[in-house]
């Protein structure tokens, strides 16, 4: 695997004949960056939160999710690049993958870099404090990354102060299903069986 692809530690972790997910080509687009987040029943549930950056997914694992609420601030470990063609990727990852479970998208649109339109996020993460505006169906405004020093890479990621910021609220819990089918994870994974018959 050539160390200069972007995405070898994503292909290096799967193996394409066993993974219904994307097998990652990269490649440049134009006009809006893609948020997405990924709600991940794995061996622990958590949230997969997934920013454009140069033609692929940054990533992030939230074990605990995002909230709205500025005072909640979450720990976000870093994970390998996704490909840009994970983002609707809604489905079950068979037992003995890497990620076995069930995958939905949980919010999906778009974002900003809040320290300017022509600021690349990688720049912004590169200095430990990235600031982005997201447009997605449940998550919305400003939202922090702030790098936490430590032996090994840890962030954190909270909602900014500004009007679509909710206190008390459990966002989690009030929209649990997917932005992109309107199903529960039980309801994915009771689906896929049916549809795997086709996976050739
Ligand atoms: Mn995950």
């Amino acid at each position: 695997m050539s160390s200069d692809d972007p995405l070898g530690k994503y292909k290096e972790k799967r193996d394409f004949t066993e993974t219904p997910e994307p097998k990652g080509e990269t490649f440049p687009k134009s006009g809006e960056l893609i948020y997405v987040i990924q709600k991940h029943a794995a061996r622990n549930l958590h949230y997969d939160l997934r920013l454009e950056n140069n033609g692929v997914l940054k990533s992030w694992a939230i074990p605990k999710g995002p909230s709205l609420d500025p005072k909640v601030k979450r720990l976000a470990i870093p994970t390998e690049d996704h490909p840009m063609g994970y983002a609707d990727f809604e489905g079950v990852i068979p037992p003995g993958n890497y990620g076995a479970g069930t995958v939905i998208v949980w919010d999906w649109g778009s974002f900003r870099n809040m320290k300017g339109d022509t600021v690349a996020l990688s720049d912004s993460l590169d200095e430990g404090h990235a600031t982005v505006e997201l447009l997605g169906e449940k998550l919305r405004g400003g939202y922090a990354l702030i790098r936490v020093k430590g032996k090994s890479p840890r962030w954190l990621f909270f909602k900014m102060k500004d009007e679509h910021a909710v206190s008390g609220s459990d966002i989690l819990e009030e929209s649990p299903n997917s932005v992109k089918s309107g199903k529960s994870l039980e309801q994915v994974a009771e689906q896929w069986p049916a549809e795997l018959e086709d996976f050739s």
